[in-house]
């Protein structure tokens, strides 16, 4: 894999950073968000580096439909399709991403609120 340096989410692939795993294949892995925004938040990434989803679904379609494959197996394991679930990713400053590799997020739990909740 292409371990860039400084990634926080690379070196979680790698093992370097501890996380908990809900679900993993070959090419993505799924795991608890450490601060979560609903009873189940589970972040669901490509182990290749790609810094954006605009990035990922030009230079690499067959990974991006990988992602987000595991991010519905990681759903179910959670015990989220009987009551539904969210399926989100950040892109960029306004969007409010924080972490450089593009990141899918998996919420449900709960009765979630709207798409474009307040900025506080
Ligand atoms: P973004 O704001 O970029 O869409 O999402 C980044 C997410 O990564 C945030 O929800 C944040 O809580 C999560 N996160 C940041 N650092 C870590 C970490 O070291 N471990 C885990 N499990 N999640 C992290
Ligand atoms: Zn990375």
């Amino acid at each position: 894999m292409n371990k860039e340096p400084d990634c926080i989410f690379c070196s979680i692939i790698a093992g370097d950073i501890p996380s908990t795993e809900v679900a993993t294949s070959e090419h993505a892995y799924a795991f608890r968000d450490l601060h979560p925004a609903a009873p189940s938040h589970i972040v669901v990434v490509p182990k290749r580096h790609h810094p954006n989803v605009n990035e990922l679904s030009h230079t690499d379609p067959e990974l991006t439909g990988h992602v987000v494959a595991l991010a519905a197996e990681a759903a179910t394991k959670d015990g989220l399709d009987a009551d539904g679930w969210r399926l989100l990713t950040n892109t960029g400053e306004h969007a409010g991403q924080t972490v450089q590799h593009v990141h899918f997020h998996v919420l449900g739990g709960e009765r979630l609120g709207p798409l474009n909740a307040p900025r506080n």
